[in-house]
């Protein structure tokens, strides 16, 4: 199946997720070509992106589109795919080749059910989410393209959150502070160990609504959908809504007072306890190994 991969480039690099998508081509036994758009001076990289990209397949007879599920890449393949005349899926978690057809897999209704989808239509346009497909162990070859697109809207301002440290996407450890952490000074706990770690905080909606993380740490379904190496979870319940944006992960280490706690279901490691106990202890035993 002939493939057009779209690489986001971010600070000049390629975004994690886009890189992961040559794994997803191969996991297919596609051909893949990879290009990266640049936008017009001051003009909306959407834009740059539909146009740039749309007429690149159509040019190429590409019948496959793949790009990462990120919040650029959903808002283009329905737009690419609305100029090709194409299949449209976003956030798809794993692709199959079947008697021909390209058969994706997606979560649906916040992450509580899975449904694969048969491509009918001779193209798709397909976007993946992040942490689906391992990273290829070198970045091959991806070339630029432009786009002439009319300017129909221009950025004047590009507001940046600071205090991330690291993009919670790209970690490949997260420890996420629930509302059972209790407070904001609690949450630095979190914070201590994702540093030992060398990994991200991030933080439960009522942790975000609470002001004690900025909102780009939020994961989950109206947050990130992370799938890092290993998540560990304090304080956290498990609602649907958090679990459809972290289930992913590859270790799952919770720590909760209720050993009834939802989160319990999906963990590899389950610690019954109070996670303003746990935590200083795990933060003294990993303190000392890196010593
Ligand atoms: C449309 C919609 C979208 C949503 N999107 C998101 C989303 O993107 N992300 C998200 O996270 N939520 C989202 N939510 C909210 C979601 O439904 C839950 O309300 C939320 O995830 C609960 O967060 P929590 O686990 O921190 O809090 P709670 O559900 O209140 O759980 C706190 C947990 O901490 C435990 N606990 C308390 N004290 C301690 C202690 N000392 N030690 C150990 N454990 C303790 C408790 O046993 C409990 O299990 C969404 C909801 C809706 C309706």
């Amino acid at each position: 199946m002939k493939t057009l991969i779209f690489v986001e480039m971010k600070e000049g690099s390629p975004v994690g997720a886009s890189l992961e998508l040559f794994s997803a081509a191969a996991a297919i036994g596609a051909e893949a070509d990879a290009v990266c758009v640049e936008a017009k001076e001051g003009g909306l990289l959407e834009d740059a992106v539909t146009d740039a990209v749309a007429k690149k397949a159509a040019d190429g007879g590409y019948a496959l589109v793949l790009l990462a599920a990120t919040p650029v890449g959903k808002l283009v393949t329905a737009r690419i795919a609305a100029r090709l005349g194409a299949a449209s899926v976003n956030d798809a978690i794993a692709l199959k080749e079947e008697g021909g057809k390209l058969q994706i897999t997606r979560p649906v209704y916040g992450g509580t059910i899975q449904e694969t989808l048969q491509v009918e239509a001779p193209v798709a346009v397909v976007s993946v989410r992040g942490g689906s497909y391992a990273a290829p162990e070198a970045v091959p070859e991806i070339a630029p393209i432009a786009s002439d697109a009319e300017l129909r809207a221009r950025v004047v301002e590009v507001l940046a959150e600071a205090g991330e440290a690291v993009n919670l996407e790209d970690a490949k450890v997260i420890v996420t502070g629930g509302r059972g952490i209790g407070s904001e000074e609690n949450l630095k706990m979190c914070a201590e160990l994702a540093q030992l770690l060398g990994g991200a905080v991030g933080g439960t909606r009522p942790v975000i609504e609470n002001g004690w993380l900025p909102r780009m740490q939020q994961v989950g379904q109206s947050g990130k959908i992370v799938a890092p190496d290993l998540y560990i979870a304090c304080g956290v319940s498990g609602a649907t809504q958090h679990l459809s944006g972290m289930v992913g992960s590859k270790y799952i280490i919770a720590i909760n007072k209720d050993e009834e706690a939802p989160i319990f279901s999906v963990a590899d490691v389950g610690i019954v306890g109070d996670v303003k106990k746990v935590l200083p202890l795990m933060i003294e035993e990993f303190k000392k190994k890196k010593v």
